[in-house]
């Protein structure tokens, strides 16, 4: 099964397909954690995506398309992907019907995350993971049980994204507003949209998504 996990920065798109992954084999596919990647690695993508992510811009369509595709071709063609953060225009949801017909793949659910923009500036801004595991932790909301040790791995040393910060934070709520929600009629066109509600607990969110899955 293949899914899209859809709503704006901070909805908790990232934990949802983390859950998924780990409950159905399912695999991640966020296009934010490639560039990320890309970026780190010194690629010439990620050379051209630093820049743009830094202001809370989108990358163009073809970079993250090109690298949805390839990424596919890695996987097998039974293994269910969860598709976060892609596609975020109206021509990368075009690129994706196109890929997913090429390898015969079929997009079951579009699952919405809807959220009270308003709690999402304070989300975000204070989100930090471990810099070893992944684990992600808030200022407010979860905090490590000792504090500066992290509860998985026991790692000292932790991160923040760069684009984390309000003033980014608020041009990725306008690029989503502007790009990315006008795609959702294409979706809901299809009949293949479920709105979840994302501000209840991580816990409620994923059981609200299981319930999705199970139909
Ligand atoms: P995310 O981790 O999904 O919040 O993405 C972080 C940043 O990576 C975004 O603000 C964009 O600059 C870039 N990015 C990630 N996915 C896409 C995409 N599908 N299209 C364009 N830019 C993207």
């Amino acid at each position: 099964m293949d899914i899209i996990l859809l709503g704006p920065p901070g909805a908790g798109k990232g934990t949802q397909a983390s859950r998924l992954e780990d409950e159905h084999g399912m695999v991640q596919l966020s296009t934010g954690d490639m560039l990320r990647a890309a970026v780190k690695a010194g690629t010439e993508v990620g050379l051209k995506a630093k820049a743009l992510m830094d202001a809370g811009a989108l990358v163009p369509d073809e970079v993250v398309s090109g690298i949805i595709g390839d990424r596919l071709d890695e996987l097998g063609p039974e293994q269910g992907v969860i598709f976060d953060g892609y596609p975020r225009t109206a021509a990368q949801a075009a690129s994706l019907d196109e890929i997913l017909a090429d390898r015969n793949r079929v997009l079951s659910f579009v699952i919405e995350l809807a959220v009270d923009e308003d709690a999402l500036v304070e989300r975000i801004t204070g989100r930090f993971t471990c810099a070893k595991c992944g684990e992600g932790y808030h200022d407010t909301f979860k905090q490590p049980a000792v504090e500066g040790v992290c509860d998985v791995c026991g790692s000292t040393e932790f991160k923040r994204r760069p684009d984390d910060n309000e003033e980014t934070v608020r041009t990725r709520m306008q690029e989503y507003r502007a790009k990315t929600a006008p795609i959702l009629p294409i979706y809901e066109a299809r009949g293949i949209v479920r709105k979840v509600n994302g501000m209840g607990s991580m816990a409620e969110v994923n059981e609200a998504i299981e319930a999705v899955l199970s139909l």
